[in-house]
Parts: C-alpha cells; structure tokens; sequence
C-alpha cells in the first residue's frame, strides 16, 4: 500500500550538504519547497535543477513548490548586532524614523514605514513569532511606545504580528514580483503566495505569472486574520489551485488556541471546493534537533491526515535540521498507518449533491464504482489533472493513477492526496483507440495490477480537449481485448 497523503519539504542548507537532498527524496518526499525568504536566485535554480535531475533518474515526478516571501514585517537592526532582553514592564518603542543598524535597549527601527499610523493605543504587537508581547500605550509621529506584556530576547529582522491582522501590506512587494519571474524560469510546478488577503491578491500573482510566462498554480498562504472570513476565504480558494494552513503566521494573528478548529475548517472548505489543500509549519518541529518526535508530533501529523490534508510540510526541519531524513521517515510512517483509520478511507462526499460537470460525475461514479466493487485502482487519462482532483477529493483507499504525456500535469498531481502520477508515451495517447491496451501495459510493467485485476478506467473522446472525460470503463487485467 502506497501512502496517500503527499509530503512537502522545504530545502535549505542543510539538504545542501552532499546526500541529503537524494536521502530525503528517497525517503519519499513528493514536492519540495524553495524559499524565497532566504537565499539567492542562484541557489533556487541549482536546487531546482538537482531535485529534477533526482527525478529523471529514478523514473519518478517530484513536484517544486517556490514560495514567495510576501510582506512579512520586520523589525530593522540592533546596534552592532547586539541582541537585548526584554522585561515584563519595560518601555520600548518601535520607531519608523530609527537608523536601520541603531536599535538599542529602548527602541528598534522598522522597514514598514506606515505600521505607526496603522496601530492604536491598545493594540497588541506579537514579535518573533510570538515570543515577545508588547502593548501599544501610544503613538507620536512615527514612533510606536509600548509597554512590554511578555519579555524575551529580541535581536535583528524579527517578525512582527498584530493580534487580530489588519496591516495593510500589500501580499505582493516588488521581491516577490521579481521572484515570479525566478519561478517561470525554474519551470515551478506551484508558487506560494503569502499573506493574501483577498481574492485580488491571487487574481493579480495569476496575472503576474501568466505575464511571466509560468504555468504554476497558486497555493494561497492562509496567514492572516481578515482571510478567514467566509465570503473572502471562499474566493481566494475559488481563485487559487489550493491554500497552505500557515499555522505559523496564522497563530500569532489569531491566537494558537484557534488554530485546530481552523485547521479543520480550511480544510474542509478546500476539499468540498475541489481545491488542494496543505497543512504546514512545526509538525515536527523538535525533530529540528531531535532524531525523534515527541509523542504530540506524532498526533499532530496524524490528526492532518484524518481531517483530510492533502499534503504535510516540513519547513525548518528538513531545510535547516540535524535530521532531515528522520524526519521525512517519520512523516511517512505517521501518514501510512493514519491512512488506515476508517475515517481516512470512507466518504459522504457528494453524497446527495447535484453535479454540475460531466467530467465531475464520471469521476464521482468512478469513485462510487471503485469503492464499492473493490478494484485495484483507477486509472485516470487525463491532460490537466482535472480529473484526478474530482476523484482525489473523495476519500477512498483505491490508488488514482493520473495518467498523461503531460509532464506538467504529472507534476502537478504530486501534491493531490491518493493520485499518483504516471506517464505514458506519447505516440501511445495520442491513439485514443489503443489507449485502454497502453493504460494496463504500463501498469503492469509498473507492478501496480497483475492478471485478474479490475481497474476503472475514465478518458475523453477526444485526447487534448480538457475537461472532456465522458467514458468510464471497467476493465479485468489479463483479458484479450480492452
Ligand atoms: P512561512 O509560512 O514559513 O513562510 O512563514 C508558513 C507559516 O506562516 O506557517
Ligand atoms: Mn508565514
């Protein structure tokens, strides 16, 4: 049994050094994430290159998600890099009009000029991910005075969050428009969009990429307060080829406490809107350090898998950890024995619901089919992965073999829960006619099925015409004619 629930990886130095990117894609990762907070385009473009390269060579597709930076806000620098500690009580003041490298005991500079005019006496400021609390007391000119709620150690470029979001930063800053560009270059397979607010946001990084010449689909970061309102989450799913639970940012805006039933709610409204959805930051964090997880690790991975996750993140701990392959090992082992919980494998999905598509209601029936008559797997011709992702949003325990000459769309569904992407030749597709003979070779070959199995097949009459499946056929491996 091939685990279901894909895995996500960030890079970083530590799958730089030699053997460690190639032990982490064997330990099976299924996209990797680049990104473009840290490093040069240089180095995105090399690590993209050697995952690929991984990937031709042991026959097989390993998606690239490049995630844009967005306007995470920070505080500037402390003088000579000093780093200071805060005491429940003290005064400190965060002063737009500061020096970049002067930030001293009493106050620090800070890149997003208009934060003061945008916060009120009151107002709580949530600093390096939440480990530093301060309280808006008031605001002269261009300088913020707080009163420190929660002390700690504070030293250069530390996020800063405000309970509640509200900023009104742009999702997209003029990096990020140049590393759209680094991301059609590198052929990404998806593009991270952080801190959208809207649906605006994702309809303008679509145009900017289309401009740029990407076919990277967009995975909007859910990381911000105001995103989660039902009218504006539901467009910016509609809008985005799936959204990342960014527990990270999310939390410090929202408060830890509200970010389990979020989870679950984010992921529910992704899967039932046909769209992916990927749960991410300190799944495993302490195997940062650790070459094990703790026990709550473990129920946290577990506990994604069965409300519906199509994909796990690892972020810090395969980019920057002592145990990048430990961890992905114990992602892999977490996920697969989770798949086996009743919950992961049965579904009311669309139960009582009127189709709207006909590509929709044959996957939906060939999920129905397939669940109930017991087939080994199903085969889905497809050219956009379209109908993959109608199958893939139904739990089942059935394999979904997404088969294309499409090398982007092969890609793609790496990160679609329970689809495995599989090519077949070209000269083969494009004679629909001899296609279902060519569909049970490959599998076959591949050891998938062997004589005696059934498979469900689904096509479209025409090959290249997307959206066009209307057959859906039942086969039995082994037979003379197909
Ligand atoms: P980041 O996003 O790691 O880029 O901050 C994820 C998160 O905020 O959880
Ligand atoms: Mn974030």
């Amino acid at each position: 049994m091939a685990r279901r629930t894909k895995i996500l990886a960030t890079l970083g130095p530590a799958t730089d050094k030699e053997g460690v990117l190639e032990s982490i894609l064997a330990a099976g990762v299924n996209v990797v994430r680049i990104n473009f907070s840290h490093g040069s385009e240089e180095e995105h473009l090399g690590r993209v290159k050697a995952v690929r390269e991984w990937a031709q060579a042991n026959n097989t597709y390993v998606g690239v998600l490049m995630d844009l930076q967005g306007p995470k806000i920070r505080t500037a620098c402390f003088k000579d890099g000093i780093k200071i500690q805060l005491n429940n009580g003290d005064s400190f003041a965060l002063d737009a009009d500061m020096d970049e490298l002067s930030g001293t005991q009493e106050s620090v500079g800070i890149a997003y000029k208009t934060l003061p005019q945008e916060v009120k006496s009151g107002n709580v400021l949530l600093l390096d991910d939440g480990k530093v609390v301060l309280e808006v007391t008031g605001v002269e000119g261009n300088k913020i005075n707080t009163v420190v709620t929660q002390g700690g150690p504070l030293s250069d470029k530390k996020g800063i969050n405000l309970r509640g979001g509200g900023l009104s930063a742009n999702a997209l800053t003029e990096k990020d428009k140049k590393d759209i560009f680094t991301a059609a270059k590198a052929k990404a397979d998806y593009v991270a969009l952080s801190f959208p607010v809207s649906g605006d946001d994702v309809r303008e990084t679509k145009k900017l990429l289309a401009e740029a010449g990407a076919h990277a689909g967009v995975i909007s970061k859910i990381e911000r307060a105001e995103s989660l309102v039902e009218e504006t989450i539901l467009d910016i799913i509609e809008e985005s080829a799936g959204i990342m639970v960014a527990r990270g940012d999310l939390g410090v805006e929202i408060g830890d406490a509200q970010l389990p039933a979020q989870q679950k709610r984010l992921i529910k409204l992704a899967r039932s809107n046909d769209r992916i959805v990927i749960t991410a930051t300190q799944m495993l964090e302490s195997m940062i350090e650790n070459p094990i997880p703790t026990r709550a690790e473990v129920f946290d991975v577990a506990n994604a898998v069965l409300d519906g996750t199509d994909a796990v993140m690892l972020s810090a701990e395969t980019a920057a950890g002592a145990y990048p392959q430990n961890a992905v090992k114990t992602m892999h082992d977490v996920c697969l024995e989770s798949e086996k919980n009743p919950i992961a494998k049965t579904s009311h999905h669309r139960l009582h619901e009127h189709f709207r598509e006909i590509d929709e209601t044959i996957a939906m029936s060939t999920m129905y089919a397939a669940n109930h008559l017991g087939v080994k797997v199903v085969a889905a011709l497809t050219e956009t992965g379209k109908t993959a992702m109608w199958m893939s949003r139904m739990s089942s325990n059935i394999s979904i073999f997404a088969m294309s000459d499409n090398v982007q769309t092969l890609r793609k569904v790496t990160l679609y829960r329970g689809v495995y992407p599989c090519g077949i030749e070209k000269s083969s597709a494009d004679d629909w006619s001899q296609v279902n003979e060519t569909v049970i070779e490959t599998l076959t070959k591949n050891e998938v099925v062997k004589d005696g199995d059934l498979v469900v097949l689904t096509k479209g009459m025409y090959k290249d015409k997307s959206g066009g499946t209307n057959v859906m056929k039942i086969l039995h491996v082994g037979d003379v004619n197909y």
